[in-house]
């Protein structure tokens, strides 16, 4: 094997890590760069769909997933004035269309334990850590990449192909100009994290979304460090308050003041401040690179399909990557990856969140009863009910996409 006999990832977030345990298995020999020390523990992805459980049965994953994570039947949509569940959606339903009828809770720094400790079997992959990529010339044959570290050495390194996994800010992506057109929302996310059981209190699912015109907000259960259970609360943060009062206790016990006052007084384990974007790129391929997740596409965590969609276009690229490789299909298959990737990543990941969003924060209250009167009635509507859950379980937009030739 020569040097540049390779294929390099960078990036070892989920969609890194996952694509490079695909190409490991097909035999590819890989080369994969993390700028970090470690992968982030900070509460980001958390639910993993019945399409994506269905696909990582692929690559050998599901069964350690499962036994990891918290299986999610249900989710629920509540009103926060009154309390009242106005709709429930039981994944049951997609029985015969998906091997995993529910979604599971993991977060996604152990879905990403669970690709590197497969990965370690494979001799032919290496993973550099605190190796950042600060360049990519993308050759005739082949791609030039430099690495630093934070002692300030570069490296030089050489390879078929690269792809950029490097989350929304893709060094990759802006190497190769290519734009990431979309907005910003005006208003930031706080994501806190409790041990106080909401299942317990008030009946919750391991899913919720709570609308509200001021203060909508969500509730999740997730594994936690020791397995044991922790909740997650998702909440708005409006206006440009400096990020130590949007993070500061008192501004967090208001916000359960107004959601959940039984559970002010709960200790807040964790938070994190985040900025929400909404962007995909014009481009999921330009020669030898391509993009693949949050470097490709970005949204609002309304429904959990970033990393979802993104661990599905990882490992869509790894076959074709793959069948290149072999021999057995030409160059021009990372179009059809494009064509089969984007325009769906806007029609159902950024459309879906978009909407997802707008459904828990209306402000009109005729608007927003339309909005709750229609989740209602596709609840209480089998057929409904059913192709609901086809969309937001992704299991539409994978068929979709395997139609795209
Ligand atoms: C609050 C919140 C909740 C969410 N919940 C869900 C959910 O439930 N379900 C869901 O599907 N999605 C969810 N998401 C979205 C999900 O977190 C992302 O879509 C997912 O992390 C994308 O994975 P990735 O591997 O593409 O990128 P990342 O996870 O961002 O990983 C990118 C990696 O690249 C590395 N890197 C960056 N630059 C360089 C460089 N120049 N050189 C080398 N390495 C580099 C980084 O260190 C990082 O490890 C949520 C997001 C947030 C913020």
């Amino acid at each position: 094997m020569s040097e540049r006999d390779c294929i390099i990832i960078a990036g070892a977030g989920p969609v890194g890590s996952i694509t490079a345990l695909a190409l490991s298995q097909a035999g590819i020999p890989v080369i994969q760069f993390d700028a970090e020390k470690e992968t982030p523990t900070a509460h980001r992805a958390a639910t993993t769909h019945s399409s994506t459980l269905d696909l990582l049965d692929g690559v050998g994953m599901t069964p350690t997933i499962l036994a990891q994570g918290l299986r999610a039947q249900y989710f629920q949509y509540r009103y926060r004035e009154t309390n009242e569940v106005f709709a429930e959606f039981d994944f049951a339903r997609l029985a015969g269309e998906t091997n995993h009828p529910y979604a599971v809770q993991l977060e996604q720094h152990k879905t990403v334990a669970i690709a590197q400790d497969m990965l370690r079997a494979y001799p032919d992959f290496t993973l550099h850590r605190e190796y950042r990529v600060v360049e990519v010339e993308n050759g005739a044959d082949h791609v030039r990449v430099v690495t630093e570290t934070p002692d300030g050495g570069k490296q030089n390194w050489t390879a078929r192909y690269v792809v950029g996994c490097d989350g929304g800010r893709s060094f990759v992506r802006k190497s190769q100009d290519i734009d990431f057109p979309g907005f910003t929302w005006e208003e930031r996310f706080i994501i806190v994290a409790t041990l106080f059981d909401f299942e317990k209190a008030d009946d919750y699912r391991y899913r919720n979304y709570i609308a509200d015109p001021e203060q909508w907000c969500s509730v999740f259960k997730i594994p936690g460090p020791d397995g044991k259970g922790m909740w997650r609360n998702l909440f708005p943060v409006i206006g440009d308050a400096p990020e130590s009062e949007a993070t500061s206790d008192e501004w967090i016990r208001a916000r359960y003041d107004y959601c959940f006052p039984y559970a002010r007084d709960t200790a807040i384990i964790h938070r994190n401040l985040y900025s929400v974007h909404q962007r995909v790129a014009v481009a999921f391929r330009k020669g030898r690179v391509m993009l693949a997740g949050d470097a490709a596409h970005i949204n609002n965590p309304l429904g959990g399909m970033g990393m979802n969609s993104g661990i599905a276009d990882g490992l869509n690229l790894a076959q074709k990557l793959t069948a290149v490789w072999r021999g057995e299909a030409q160059d021009d298959v990372f179009d059809l990856y494009d064509r089969q990737r984007r325009p769906l990543a806007q029609k159902y990941v950024q459309a879906q969140s978009i909407q997802n969003k707008e459904t828990l924060q209306a402000k009109d209250k005729m608007a927003a009863n339309l909005r709750f009167e229609e989740l209602r009635r596709t609840a209480d509507d089998p057929l409904r009910h059913k192709a609901f859950l086809m969309n937001s379980a992704l299991i539409n937009m994978a068929r979709e996409a395997a139609k795209i030739l």
